[in-house]
C-alpha cells in the first residue's frame, strides 16, 4: 500500500513514513493510492468479531493499509491497545439501542472519555514501536482546547521516545478537563496553559514549525487530527458498529456522526469505500455549520474568529474543517489540480468556494451517501432533556447534536447508529443547565479535580515556549 497528496505530489509514501509526519510535502492530506475491497470478505471479518474481537478485527482491517510493519507486531499492538481494561467493555464500543431503529454506538469509555482515544490511544503504541524502530526520539507539540490534548497525553504518557508540550488557553477548558490534563505528572508529558485564547495556542504551535531548524533541532512533531494514522484507527469502529447492528452482509445502516474537523466521519467515508453497507453518512454540526452549510448548498466558507461560535459542544467549534480535503478528492474523482486550486488558491485568496453548481455536488449525496444537519443551543438542551426523561440516559452536548440530526434523517428498515462522542461528565456545566444535576461521574475519576497539578502558566509568546521546550528537552 502506498499514500498519495491530495495535492498531486509525485513521491508515494508508505505508512510508517507518513505516520510521524503532519502534512504531504505540497500542503496536501495523505490518502491511500485505493481504497482495499472487503466486499466478499465482510462475512470473514464478521466472524473476526464475532469470535475474536475488537482487537483482532482492528489487526484485520489495518492490515490492509500497513504492509511495513510486521503482522505479528501489528497484532500484538492492536491487542495492547484495544483492552477491556483501558476501554470499559470487552465489545470496546458497545451499542446500545435507544429506540426502535436507533442505536447509540459508545466511544467514549476510553481514559479521556472522549472518542479520540479510540485512535489515539493506537497511535501512542505505534509511535513508540516506530522510534524505538528508528533509534529516533520526538517532541510533540500541539494546541488544544479540550479532548485532543487529553487524549494525546493519555495515549503518550510513559511512552519511551515521546515527549509531549501540550499548550491550551489559560483556563478556558471545562474545570474536568483541565483536571484531567493537567493531573498528569509523568515526566514526558509537559502542560503549557497559555494566556490567550485558542487561536493563540494554534498561533505558537505554527510559528514554532515555521522555524525549521528549531524543528528539526528538537524534532517537533504533531498529533493533529489530518494524521492518517488516526483516522485509519477509527475506520473499525465502523465495522464493529455495523456488525452489531446487523445479522446479515445484506443489511445497511448508517451513521450519524457529531462533527468539527471531518476527522470521523472521514472515517466512515473510508469504511463506506471499502464496502461496508452504510447508507447514509449524517454529518451533525453545532451553530458552527461549515459543513451543514456545505453539503445542504455545495459552498465551503471558512470562517473567521469573529464567526467562529463558543459553544456548548465546544469540540465542535471549528473554523474550517482540517480533514474536509480528502473527502473532497475523492468527490472531485481524485483530481489533485483541482482539488489543489480549491484549497491552496480559491480558499486562499477568497476564502470560500462553491460547488453549488458543479457535476460532481451531487454526487456527495447520490453516491458517497452524505447529508447533514444541525443542532443550536436550544436543540441541544431540548434533546438532553427529552434523553433524560424519555429514554433515562444523560449524554452529552455532542452527542445530542448527533442524536438531533439523526432523527430528522431516519429511514424504514435502516438502523440509524448516533455515535457517541464524549461522556456528558465532560461537560458538566450544560448537563445541569438543561436537566437541573450534574451528570454522574464515571468509577476511577472521582476527586480528580483535587489531585496535583503539574501545568506551566506563560504568556502567548512563541519565543518563551521555545525556550521552554528547549530547556526540558535539555540540549
Ligand atoms: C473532536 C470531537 C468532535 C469532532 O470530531 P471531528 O473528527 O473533528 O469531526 C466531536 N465531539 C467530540 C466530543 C470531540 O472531542
Amino acid at each position: 500500500m502506498r499514500y498519495l497528496s491530495t495535492r498531486g505530489h509525485p513521491d508515494r509514501r508508505r505508512f510508517c513514513e507518513i505516520l510521524l509526519e503532519g502534512l504531504a510535502p505540497d500542503g496536501g492530506l495523505y490518502l491511500p493510492e485505493s481504497y482495499p475491497q472487503v466486499g466478499p470478505r465482510l462475512g470473514d471479518l464478521r466472524r473476526v468479531w464475532a469470535t475474536r474481537g475488537y482487537a483482532d478485527l482492528a489487526f484485520e482491517i489495518l492490515k490492509l493499509y500497513i504492509d511495513d510493519i510486521p503482522e505479528a507486531d501489528l497484532l500484538a499492538l492492536c491487542q495492547r491497545t484495544y483492552t477491556a481494561q483501558v476501554f470499559g467493555t470487552p465489545e470496546i464500543t458497545p451499542l446500545k439501542k435507544l429506540e426502535d431503529g436507533l442505536y447509540l454506538q459508545a466511544l467514549s469509555n476510553g481514559p479521556t472519555l472522549a472518542f479520540k482515544d479510540m485512535a489515539m490511544q493506537l497511535l501512542g503504541q505505534l509511535f513508540e514501536y516506530e522510534l524505538a524502530r528508528r533509534g529516533e526520539e520526538l517532541n510533540i507539540l500541539g494546541a488544544t482546547s479540550g479532548d485532543t490534548g487529553s487524549a494525546a497525553e493519555y495515549a503518550m504518557r510513559g511512552k519511551k521516545g515521546v515527549r509531549v508540550f501540550m499548550t491550551s488557553p489559560h483556563g478556558r477548558m471545562s474545570p474536568f478537563q483541565q483536571a484531567q490534563m493537567f493531573s498528569l505528572l509523568d515526566e514526558n508529558i509537559h502542560n503549557i496553559a497559555i494566556e490567550g485564547v485558542f487561536d493563540d495556542c494554534q498561533d505558537i504551535v505554527k510559528a514554532v514549525s515555521a522555524d525549521l531548524e528549531f524543528k528539526r533541532k528538537f524534532r517537533i512533531g504533531t498529533v493533529n487530527s489530518i494524521n492518517w494514522a488516526r483516522l485509519l484507527a477509527q475506520v473499525v469502529y465502523y465495522f464493529a458498529g455495523y456488525f452489531q447492528a446487523t445479522h446479515s452482509d445484506a443489511q445497511t445502516v448508517s451513521f450519524t456522526v457529531p462533527s468539527g474537523n471531518f476527522g470521523n466521519v472521514c472515517a466512515g467515508h473510508v469504511a463506506r469505500m471499502m464496502g461496508l453497507p452504510i447508507a447514509r453518512l449524517v454529518v451533525a454540526t453545532n451553530e458552527n455549520d461549515v459543513l451543514d452549510e456545505f453539503f445542504r448548498t455545495g459552498l465551503y466558507r471558512v470562517r473567521g474568529s469573529a464567526d467562529t461560535h463558543e459553544t456548548s459542544s465546544p469540540s465542535m467549534d471549528i473554523s474550517r474543517a482540517s480533514n474536509f480535503e480528502r473527502f473532497l478528492f475523492d468527490l472531485l474523482g481524485r483530481d489533485a489540480g483541482v482539488t489543489r486550486s480549491l484549497f491552496a488558491d480559491t480558499l486562499g485568496r477568497q476564502g470560500f468556494f462553491d460547488l453549488g453548481s458543479h457535476p460532481a455536488f451531487a454526487l456527495a449525496a447520490s453516491r458517497y451517501g452524505f447529508a447533514s444537519g444541525k443542532s443550536t443551543h436550544a436543540n441541544r438542551l431540548a434533546t438532553l432533556r427529552d434523553t433524560d426523561t424519555r429514554l433515562g440516559l444523560v449524554i452529552d452536548t455532542h452527542t445530542a447534536d448527533g442524536l438531533k440530526v439523526a432523527r430528522e434523517h431516519l429511514q424504514a428498515g435502516v438502523p440509524m447508529l448516533v455515535l457517541e462522542t464524549a461522556l456528558p461528565i465532560k461537560f458538566a456545566a450544560t448537563i445541569e443547565e438543561a436537566l437541573g444535576r450534574l451528570p454522574e461521574r464515571p468509577a476511577g475519576f472521582e476527586g480528580l479535580e483535587d489531585k496535583p497539578r503539574r501545568v506551566k502558566v506563560m504568556p502567548a509568546d512563541a519565543q518563551q515556549v521555545k525556550a521552554y521546550l528547549a530547556e526540558q528537552v535539555g540540549s
